[in-house]
This record gives C-alpha cells, sequence and structure tokens, in this order.
C-alpha cells in the first residue's frame, strides 16, 4: 500500500505526466484523472478509462456515466457533489481489464488522492476496484451493498461494494439493487436529500 512518492507531475489528486505502463501510455489519449471536489464525502473508484472518459478525459461518462448520474439524482445528491476516480488512469487498449502490474503501477496515485479528499465512504463500481482495494477475491453480484472496513491512503476506511453501472444496462433486474446501493451511500454520507428524492422512493420512474 504504498503511496505517490510526488514525481511525474503528481499533485496530490492529478497525474500530469507518467509513463510507468508503456502498453497503456500507447492506447490511452490522455491521462484521465478525478473529478469532483477534493473534499467530498463520497469518492467512487472505477475500473478505469473507457472510449468515452478517454475522449472526453473525465472518468463514468458516456452511458454507464448516465445511468450512475441517474442514480445520484434518485438518491438526492448532484454528481457535482461527488468524486469520482479511477484505479488506473490511462485506458487499457481493446478495452481489456488492467493487468494486475498496472493496478500496482497506479495505486500510489489512488491512495495518496483518498488520504487527500479523505472521503466519509468510499464506493467500488464493479469487481476489478472492489477486489484492488479490499486486495481479495469478490464476488459482486453476492457482495453488493456490503461495507467493508479497510485501510486505504494511511487510515481505516469504510468501502461500500457496488455492481458497476454497465450491469443494469446489459440486465434490467440489476437497476434497483443498484440504485439501492447509491441510496445507501448517499444516507451514509449523509448527503441524501429526505425531500421524496430517496432512491426508494423515485425507483419506479426510472
Ligand atoms: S495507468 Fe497510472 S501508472 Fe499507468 S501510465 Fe497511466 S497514470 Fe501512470
Amino acid at each position: 500500500m504504498d503511496t505517490a512518492d510526488g514525481g511525474e507531475g503528481f499533485d496530490g489528486l492529478r497525474v500530469c505526466d507518467c509513463t510507468r505502463c508503456p502498453a497503456l501510455v500507447e492506447s490511452r489519449s490522455q491521462i484521465v484523472n478525478g473529478v469532483g471536489p477534493s473534499d467530498a464525502s463520497l469518492l467512487f473508484v472505477g475500473e478505469g478509462p473507457g472510449a468515452t472518459e478517454d475522449e472526453q478525459g473525465e472518468p463514468f461518462v458516456g452511458r454507464s456515466g448516465d445511468v450512475l448520474e441517474e442514480a445520484l439524482s434518485a438518491a438526492g445528491v448532484s454528481r457535482e457533489a461527488i468524486r469520482i476516480t479511477n484505479c488506473v488512469r490511462c485506458r487499457p487498449p481493446e478495452n481489456r481489464d488492467p493487468k494486475a502490474e498496472e493496478l500496482q503501477n497506479c495505486r500510489g496515485y489512488l491512495e495518496t488522492e483518498i488520504e487527500t479528499v479523505g472521503p466519509d465512504l468510499l464506493v467500488t463500481l464493479g469487481k476489478v476496484p472492489s477486489q484492488h482495494l479490499l486486495d481479495r477475491s469478490v464476488a459482486i453480484t453476492k457482495e453488493a451493498g456490503s461495507i467493508v472496513e479497510t485501510r486505504l491512503g494511511g487510515a481505516p476506511r469504510r468501502v461500500l461494494l457496488s455492481m458497476h453501472p454497465a450491469a443494469t444496462l446489459y440486465d434490467r433486474s440489476q437497476r434497483e439493487p443498484f440504485f439501492e446501493t447509491i441510496a445507501e451511500a448517499a444516507a451514509i454520507a449523509g448527503m441524501a436529500d429526505d425531500d421524496s428524492h430517496n432512491g426508494q422512493s423515485r425507483l419506479g420512474e426510472f
């Protein structure tokens, strides 16, 4: 669980220049850093940039980002209020999973970002970030919605495991549990809007 050494143009949140993963340097258009407040209560962690993220330079844009934004909105939370980042900041070729070595290369940046932001709760979006942060195998369909305590960014942290929002696009039945997990995250972080905007009450609208 090393932390980044501050080299390669890293200010604690944004990496400006990094060539640690040769294959990803080849496949990326740009480095995709986390976005959102540097003191956010909720920090979402995804796997890595896909094609749209690589093009726009922002995590969770495109269809998956739309689903996440809908779920946040249903929970009464604006996307601008939360921070989103990824385990690796450069797009893997052919959208393959990041390799263990690449995850490890980028780990220090993520650890330091977690330490800098100091969120009340981390939310892992999908199997890869869940396994990476917990350093164990995760059956995400069974464990989504559960909270695990682990040491990240130099301190004990609560981590809420969630399926990837794209899962709801492939399997509509995953939509309700995903929305419920995001509503749970908002409630734990004290961000839920009780004025009829909680995830349960608005689920029927989507
Ligand atoms: S994925 Fe992370 S460690 Fe690898 S080149 Fe990109 S910024 Fe550097």
